[in-house]
């Protein structure tokens, strides 16, 4: 059998475990939070049963299950499951967290090699993805982003599984179904020229790489006016909102983490919320007790992934902070909120002194230059010492980067040694892709 046979196969396995209807679910959005609810319970019972029986990590961390429980079922059951963080898998390693009844070789590898270097091995059947992905669909769909529109897709670089298989995406493209184009924000210098060219309705893609795409946009004076811009994948800081801003388009922000694709969407009709993906997700603000903490206020994100059978994600931290909204949005629409995400404590690099640095505090100082910026990477090498790795175009002169080197400085404690190495290339990290930041091993969290 072939590898691809063997997805294929895998695949109709998993359809036939009752994932169907979790399609359906996505294709319209559900009438009122107790039809979520009920959806939520029944998903919730049947992942809670498989963690128990297939995967070796929860055979031990599960609670007894001839605990009785109340009304609540599994909500209640839920509770009674540990927190565990990405070192709590990392220990357990692919044989310990990976369900007994899936073959390994035959699943995608989605793994992040994360901003503090520690790899995190995720894995997900082929229709998994799919799934995860209908759900991403949707929430552009509330946009008014349906097939029909045009959409530029603005990314750093590639870091597709070549298992990943895309012809279903291909002949959508081919047939006109969907009108998608993917630029490499930061590798490919037309990329701007490329976006402004195919006049998209949506202008989509990774945060920190839409900013980038829109300076060069600004700079070159092209025209780009997209009548929808949906950020994704970083966390949008106040410098990178007014970044992308200046194409004057309406910006949305779309929450996730690759260990569950999509987690909250800002709300469509603008209240500024995040709408949690509650049909996909279960999603727990937790403070330092271990209890959810009131409407208002920030904690721990905790996330239940309902629809990741393959490799279950069962009440794991994924290190961000988030601020709880109201259990229902203004808006009406049948989704709980968050009010903001304040994004992920792991990214901070601890430096001399005690001092927690951003490292987006020296992304944004040096987005002036950053047009003459192929590639980079901000390295920690030590806790008072702070390495760019640049990869220029002809455009950077020396001036140009004593005036970079002298604005990342400027945005530093004292104490901390900046220095800009000029490279040429950037040597890929283990999740196969550059990484922008790196802090030192085992500082994070
Ligand atoms: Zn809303």
């Amino acid at each position: 059998m072939t590898r691809s046979h063997a997805t294929w196969h895998s695949g109709i396995a998993w359809l036939r475990h009752h994932q169907w209807d979790a399609f359906r679910a996505t294709l319209r959005e559900p009438r009122d939070a107790a039809a979520v609810a009920r959806w939520r319970d029944a998903r919730l019972s049947m992942l809670l049963a498989h963690a128990r029986q297939q995967v070796p990590l929860f055979h031990l961390r599960a609670p007894s299950h001839a605990t009785r429980l109340g009304a609540d079922g599994a909500g209640e059951e839920l509770q009674r499951f540990p927190v565990l963080t990405r070192r709590d898998y990392q220990e357990a390693g692919l044989a310990g967290t990976l369900a007994g009844n899936v073959s390994p070789e035959r699943l995608l590898d989605r793994s992040t090699s994360g901003s503090t270097g520690e790899r995190m091995a995720i894995r997900r059947t082929w229709l998994e993805e799919r799934l995860l992905n209908c759900f991403r669909w949707r929430a552009f769909r509330s946009y008014g982003v349906g097939r029909h529109e045009r959409t530029v897709n603005a990314l750093f670089h590639g870091n597709a599984d070549p298992r990943d298989d895309q012809r279903l995406a291909r002949l959508a493209m081919a047939l006109g179904w969907r009108q998608i184009l993917v630029v490499d924000a930061l590798g490919d210098d037309a990329a701007a020229e490329k976006a402004a060219r195919f006049a998209p309705h949506c202008l989509t893609g990774m945060t920190s790489a839409l900013a980038a795409l829109v300076d060069t946009v600004v700079a070159r004076r092209l025209t780009l006016s997209p009548r929808l811009v949906v950020t994704t994948g970083e966390l949008l800081t106040a410098p990178l909102r007014a970044a992308i801003a200046a194409i004057g388009s309406p910006i949305r922000d779309l929450y996730g983490s690759n260990e569950f694709n999509l987690l909250a969407w800002q709300c469509p009709a603008g209240q500024g919320t995040y709408h949690v993906c509650d049909d996909a997700v279960v999603l727990e603000v937790l403070g330092p007790d271990g209890r959810p903490v009131e409407v208002g206020q920030a904690g721990e994100v905790v996330v239940t992934g309902l629809h990741s059978f393959a490799m279950p994600f069962i009440r794991y931290t994924i290190g961000d902070l988030a601020v709880r909204g109201p259990d229902r949005c203004p808006c009406g629409a049948p989704y709980s909120t968050l009010m903001a995400i304040h994004g992920r404590t792991i990214e901070m690099f601890r430096l001399a002194g005690g001092i927690s640095l951003h490292p987006w505090t020296i992304h944004n100082a040096v987005r002036p230059w950053l047009g003459m910026v192929r590639q980079a990477s901000l390295a920690q090498m030590a806790d008072d010492r702070l390495e760019y790795l640049v990869v220029a175009t002809e455009a950077m002169g020396v001036a140009e980067e004593a005036s970079l080197v002298a604005a990342a400085r400027a945005a530093l404690p004292a104490c901390i040694n900046f220095t800009l190495r000029r490279v040429d290339a950037i040597p890929a990290g283990p999740g196969g892709k550059a990484r922008p930041f790196v802090a030192l091993r085992g500082s994070g969290g």
